[in-house]
């Protein structure tokens, strides 16, 4: 009889592991190519702008763009922990932060090709959905809606990973949409190219669909719905506001209410969506008319540690992290994500080990990353500070570990919970005359004491 049971037993886990699918998501690797490691502060890195770098380390440096040992490190690190994944979600931004005038469209081509080929190599039998970022452009920001020298030669290189059906999407507007490789008629990778919805571009600006994307969009959702499928949507800028930033949003607000709409329309066959530019990690709800959770966003961190120039941020920068998520291979449900990271000063000083950083279901104590789950996350955020200061100190990587007090706190919960423009400025409001800051400040200080009892 006990035979039995550990028979059925063997089959049961044999079954549910089989499920269980895993897939990479790697973000925002912005090569520097001319990084240098040197004692010349001022000929370090061009990406580091005017700033002096003092300290420049082989695996590169907080003020610079990823040196390409770094990136080397970052995708061989990737192949150690999790050498067969599913596929790669890679969400684009290849290019260094510099000038228009130190790139071109040659340029942006051959950073592309260089990191493509090196995802290649290392991944040779690995299918790759790859999405544009906003720096994969020549001049930076300006994606069109129609053919052009960068989207052809992008096309070419990521020919190995392209579906022929893909490429007259790509070609006229960097967007397609695949089935999930191995999960036909189960899963749909839809590659959105939300450059055009950027508030910096400003080709796209007083267009009402730019590449007729949105309905593009829609379609290929119901489209999903009818078929029985479920869908990943990936991409680089996300919509909402940056949460470091008060008050700081990427999309046009018409481009930004019509995201949100079609999410809103089409959750029940979403069961996730993927996005970088941020270089930190976070997370954005969607919820229904009534209020109910029905979609969440994963920002993943960058590989790049680049401390953002953005006026108003501080402390911008992060440790290069790149994310495993774990999901149901039968209905692509979100079950868990790892980050692994690279603590940049340890590496220079030492020597470069890529490390898990935390399980969602582990330090958040969720049962998933289902959008009830991720929900419930931001509720712990709101209302626990250890808990919202165990997020803080991973949104920037393990990087910035100062205390997030109250105002911190809104700036995050608010850009988490409200992607709308209006909704996120009462949210805002709201908090900071919630109460008296001096008493805030006290009570968080013994919150965080708590906290440190506590662990
Ligand atoms: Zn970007």
């Amino acid at each position: 009889m006990r035979t039995v049971i550990f028979q059925l037993l063997a089959v049961y886990a044999a079954f549910t592991s089989s499920e269980r699918g895993y897939f990479w998501h790697l973000t925002d690797l912005h090569l520097d190519p001319n990084y240098t490691v040197t004692t010349d502060p001022c000929k370090v890195c061009p990406s580091a702008g005017d700033q002096p770098v003092t300290d420049a380390g082989k695996w590169g440096n907080y003020l610079c763009d990823s040196p390409l040992s770094l990136i080397n490190s970052s995708i061989h690190a990737m192949k150690s922990i999790l050498p067969d994944p599913d596929f790669i979600l890679w969400t684009g931004d290849d290019t260094p932060h510099v000038p228009n005038e130190k790139l071109s469209e040659k340029a942006v081509l051959d950073i592309v090709e260089l990191l493509t080929t090196l995802i290649l190599q290392v991944f040779p039998s690995t299918k790759v959905y790859a999405a544009l970022g906003n720096h994969d452009f020549h001049p930076k920001n300006q994606l069109p809606t129609e053919n052009n020298s960068i989207y052809y030669g992008v096309s070419n290189l990521w020919g190995p990973w392209l579906k022929q059906e893909s490429i007259a999407t790509f070609l006229r507007g960097a967007f397609y949409s695949e089935q999930v490789v191995n999960l036909e008629n189960v899963g749909r990778i839809v590659v959105l190219n939300t450059n055009l919805y950027y508030d910096s571009n400003s080709i796209t600006a007083s267009m009402e669909d730019p590449g007729g994307q949105f309905v593009w969009l829609e379609n290929q959702l119901s489209d999903a719905s009818q078929k029985g499928e479920k869908v990943y949507i990936v991409g680089h800028v996300p919509p909402g506001y940056f949460e470091k930033k008060r008050g700081k949003p990427w999309f046009r607000e018409n481009f930004n209410k019509r995201y949100i709409e079609i999410i809103q329309k089409h959750h029940k066959v979403i069961q996730g969506q993927f996005f970088g530019h941020h270089h930190t990690d976070s997370f954005r709800m969607f919820y229904s008319i009534s209020g109910d959770p029905v979609g969440s966003m994963f920002i993943a961190p960058g590989v790049s540690p680049w401390k953002t120039t953005l006026p108003g941020v501080t402390n911008g920068a992060n440790n290069p992290g790149i994310r495993v998520f774990e999901y149901n291979r039968k209905n692509l449900q979100i079950l868990d994500m790892v980050t692994y990271y690279l603590n940049l000063t340890f590496a220079n000083l030492e020597s470069p080990r890529w490390e898990k950083e935390y399980r969602l279901t582990e330090a958040f104590l969720v049962p998933d990353g289902s959008p009830q789950s991720m929900h419930k996350l931001l509720d712990k955020i709101s209302t626990n500070q250890c808990f919202l200061q165990k997020y803080y100190e991973y949104n920037s990587v393990s990087y910035d570990l100062e205390t997030c007090g109250e105002s911190c706190k809104i700036d995050h919960v608010c850009a988490i919970r409200e992607v709308d423009f209006t909704n996120y400025d009462k949210c805002v409001k709201n908090g900071s005359s919630a109460s008296n800051p001096r008493f805030q400040m006290v009570l968080v200080m013994v919150m965080m004491l708590i906290c440190q009892l506590m662990e």
